[in-house]
């Protein structure tokens, strides 16, 4: 394709400027293409009564041509030139939700061109609520169609920046107008049947259509992707909204999702591979490994829908091998959500249970007196061992009054192995510390003892020579020379190279 120069104009939504307006509804009139913002996505705006307009659009996007563009008018009176049979129904959803993130599909008039709707009898109508998209339509003569101004199958453009990265030297103008509000595509209504059926779900929930209308059907393809029938709406058949790297969504609820990703992002990392992670605001701290992005807040899935592009584009520079998403409620717009994130991950889902059984440990906690030598010593070198499963480990004390640091002599030793226990503080074992997923190892026999007489429900309890199978014993260095630490280094070491053997078996057994 001829590569032209790509007029950029900023435009204030608060004061749109009048003369640029005019200059790109030149544009459109003579057939050319502008990408402008929508409240639901940026649209690649062309004349929709221009059989040409409609080919460069296909051209520019490198979109097939069998899937139909929408039509965006700026006054509903425009619609009677264009549809035909508008019922009842369709005038009471048009009163409703016009101006907005609905697009409705009526049977055409002679006035689209084929080209417009893919060779289709119906044409797809939509009035946004953008004032800049509003006053492009009607400065390029009242009907412009506009799919998502990205190259087909890559994620719709959120932002001016992701249109010129998909289409500079393409097109001829972009109106910048800021980040858009939605984030994702309209929904689509076919109203040429009844009940009314939702051919794609967006920020327009069938629960508010029902409200207005009554009963409404579903295209069964959006939900499930087992029924092998081609979906009603074109272009809901193509892998779409599609990062470059494989996608993949974890179900099941949250605490469990974050679990198998946190498992999988470990492992993987440690196989070399680089991964992206989709969390949220509530869990994105809990992540260790990967590149995590933080999508939005489960508190309000808005924040989810308008991010969702962004963040899959954003990956695409991460250069990412694999990325893992958190499911959504699938509510209102998390619908929508899920939708566009099942079709970018290729309907490749996994359900976080699947991969957390296959880890029975997830904390290791070394138990000594005082929580300043043995114990952390010990967690330290742990942490140098190479695992094949994440844990976190730690220490703790019997007998802990106050964060002391670790002892001296322990450090001096340690550090002749290039190792630290510098960030150390003394903690007391608590009752919470005893949980499925952990666990706990003694140094001696009456430590252990001394926890399960103490604690209800005391699970995965063992002294170290216990869990390892191997009868030596690290006693206390308190109070001996140094050599005595620097025996116990070498024990340890040597006893944790069989305990990280027998972690790595317990994991290889899944
Ligand atoms: P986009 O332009 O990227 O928002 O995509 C437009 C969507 O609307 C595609 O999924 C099309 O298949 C769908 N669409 C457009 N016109 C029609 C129509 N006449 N009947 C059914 N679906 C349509
Ligand atoms: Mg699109």
């Amino acid at each position: 394709m001829k590569v032209m120069k790509t007029i950029i104009e900023k435009i204030d939504k608060h004061h749109i400027d009048i003369q640029i307006m005019e200059k790109a509804g030149e544009i459109l009139k003579k057939g050319g293409l502008v990408a402008f913002p929508t409240e639901t996505v940026y649209g690649l705006g062309a004349n929709a009564l221009d059989e040409e307009a409609a080919k460069k659009t296909y051209a520019a996007k490198g979109r097939p041509s069998d899937n139909p563009l929408i039509v965006h008018i700026a006054d509903v009176e425009a619609l009677d030139a264009i549809a035909k049979h508008v019922s009842e129904k369709a005038r009471r959803v048009i009163e409703k939700f016009w101006p907005g993130p609905l697009t409705l599909i009526f049977e055409k008039t002679d006035l689209v061109p084929f080209g417009t709707t893919g060779g289709l009898q119906t044409v797809a109508v939509r009035m946004p609520v953008d004032e800049i998209a509003l006053a492009l339509i009607r400065a390029g003569g009242g009907y412009v169609s506009a799919p998502s101004a990205n190259t087909s199958g890559r994620p719709s453009p959120t932002t001016a920046a992701h249109v010129a990265d998909d289409l500079d030297g393409k097109i001829e103008m972009i109106l910048d107008g800021g980040s858009v509000d939605i984030g994702v595509e309209s929904s689509i209504l076919d109203m040429t049947v009844d009940p009314p059926m939702i051919l794609r779900p967006g920020a327009i929930t069938k629960e508010m259509l029902e409200e207005v209308i009554g009963e409404v059907a579903v295209d069964k393809t959006l939900l499930s992707d087992t029924s092998g029938e081609a979906p009603k709406a074109p272009g809901m058949k193509y892998r779409h909204y599609a990062p470059k790297a494989q996608l993949m969504i974890v179900e099941g609820d949250t605490v469990e999702a974050v679990k198998a990703i946190k498992q999988i992002a470990y492992e993987q990392t440690r196989l070399g591979y680089r991964v992206g992670i989709i969390a949220t605001n509530e869990t994105a701290d809990f992540y260790t490994n990967g590149v995590v992005k933080n999508i939005g807040t489960r508190n309000n899935e808005n924040s989810i829908a308008k991010n969702l592009y962004k963040v899959l584009r954003e990956f695409d520079d991460e250069e990412v091998s694999y990325i893992y998403s958190e499911a959504f409620a699938e509510e209102g717009i998390g619908n929508a959500i899920m939708n566009r994130l099942d079709k970018a991950a290729g309907h490749h889902t996994i359900q976080a249970k699947d991969i957390t059984r296959l880890q029975k440990y997830r904390r290791v906690l070394f138990v000594s007196n005082s929580d300043n030598c043995r114990g952390p010593m010990a967690a330290e070198i742990l942490r140098h061992q190479s695992l094949l499963q994440e844990y976190q480990i730690g220490s703790r004390g019997m007998v802990v009054l106050f964060p002391e640091p670790a002892n001296q002599k322990a450090e001096a030793i340690m550090r002749s192995h290039q190792m630290t226990l510098e960030d150390h503080e003394a903690r007391a074992l608590e009752e919470s510390d005893l949980d499925d997923e952990t666990l706990v190892l003694t140094f001696e026999e009456p430590q252990k003892w001394k926890i399960i007489s103490e604690y209800q429900h005391v699970k995965n309890v063992y002294t170290l020579s216990e869990y390892i199978e191997d009868e030596r014993t690290i006693y206390s260095a308190h109070g001996q020379p140094l050599v005595v630490y620097g025996e116990n280094f070498e024990l340890l070491r040597e006893l944790l190279g069989k305990l990280a053997d027998k972690l790595n078996e317990e994991a290889k057994r899944k």
